[in-house]
């Protein structure tokens, strides 16, 4: 079986690029050039990778992923957020195959404090969160088969990410700030690829699993509670940490503004996803403290 992989450097890609090996022969591209063009703003280029390698199965891994840059790059965020997904789905519909793709908790408008479920209207207040929305849309009406998997505060042992940053803060400075009043669940890339897999087999066997899905460790915090449990591990196994207890600060987001505004309410309903596909899924302290015990091993 082929498996077609796009963005493959990515926090998820990467750890795809892991999780789908067992699967069948993975061709993994990335926007740089090589034997397949894997670059979303050349859509002819991807049309004709997609014909040429001719896979069972096409997951997509790449995006536009830099939320306040695209607030005023609208055209070549909408060109890989939402052409080239489009353009993804019609070729998997024509070849017959499947088509896996990644979408956000920024496709809602943050309300209230209900998790979200998959059934819930949308509405999003960003360019990233806009133009990934329309990528869901043309998957789901584009009639390929598709798994599309919503979710939320992405980390990756690989590169940086929030924890990594709030480990590096807590050791140089007095005092933090950290925003406490955005809700949602830190999820491992490692978890989004393990259940990538496990999903596809059974969506093999399966076709009508076809749909959209809500995937997110469970449990929920704030930002401040994440930077507060990083902070709590490190100073429990003895790193240096600067920042007294009671330095760190929870701060409104108002108080940090930015040009894209983000949800204040990302908690995602998994219920779906946990039924269909017979998984549980893990609290997200788990994979952030596995996180933190390999970073700091490796020091
Ligand atoms: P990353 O930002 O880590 O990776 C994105 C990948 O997209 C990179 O490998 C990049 O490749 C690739 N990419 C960007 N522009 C192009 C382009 N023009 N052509 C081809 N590839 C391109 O993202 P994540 O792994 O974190 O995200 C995976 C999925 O999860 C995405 O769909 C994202 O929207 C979604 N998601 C992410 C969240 C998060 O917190 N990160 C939260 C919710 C959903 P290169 O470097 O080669 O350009």
């Amino acid at each position: 079986m082929k498996i077609l992989l796009f963005g493959r450097n990515g926090q998820v890609g990467w750890e795809l690029q892991r999780s789908l090996a067992p699967l069948g022969e993975v061709v993994a591209l990335d926007s740089g050039s090589g034997e397949f063009c894997g670059n979303f703003s050349n859509l002819e280029g991807i049309a004709q990778t997609v014909r040429r390698v001719a896979p069972t199965i096409i997951v997509n891994a790449a995006a536009y992923t830099a939320v306040d840059k695209a607030e005023n790059d609208i055209e070549l965020a909408r060109t890989v957020n939402a052409l080239a997904p489009a353009l993804l789905a019609q070729e998997a519909k024509q070849c017959g195959a499947w088509l896996i793709h990644y979408s956000t908790d920024y496709v809602f408008d943050g309300s209230g404090t209900d998790s979200w479920q998959e059934t819930d209207a949308t509405g999003p207040l960003s360019v990233y969160g806009k133009t990934k929305l329309e990528g869901d849309v043309a998957i789901i009406e584009s009639g390929c088969k598709y798994l599309i998997f919503r979710t939320s505060w992405v980390y990756a042992a690989r590169g940086g990410n929030f924890a990594k940053t709030m480990l590096r803060l807590a050791q140089e400075r007095d005092q933090l700030n950290v925003i406490n009043d955005q809700f949602g669940a830190p999820t491992g890339a490692e978890l989004l690829a393990d259940v990538t897999a496990h999903c596809i087999q059974q969506a093999l066997r399966q076709p009508e699993v076809c749909g959209l899905y809500h995937a997110a460790a469970d449990g929920v915090t704030s930002w401040y509670d994440y930077a507060a449990f990083v902070i709590e591990f490190a100073r429990q196994t003895g790193i240096d940490i600067k920042v007294g207890q009671g330095a760190l600060k929870p701060i409104p987001a108002s108080a940090y503004p930015l040009p894209a505004p983000r949800p204040g309410n990302s908690r995602l309903d998994t219920h779906k996803l946990q039924t269909t596909f017979n998984l549980t899924l893990p609290k997200w302290q788990s994979g952030v403290l596995r996180m933190l015990t390999e970073i700091i091993e490796r020091k």
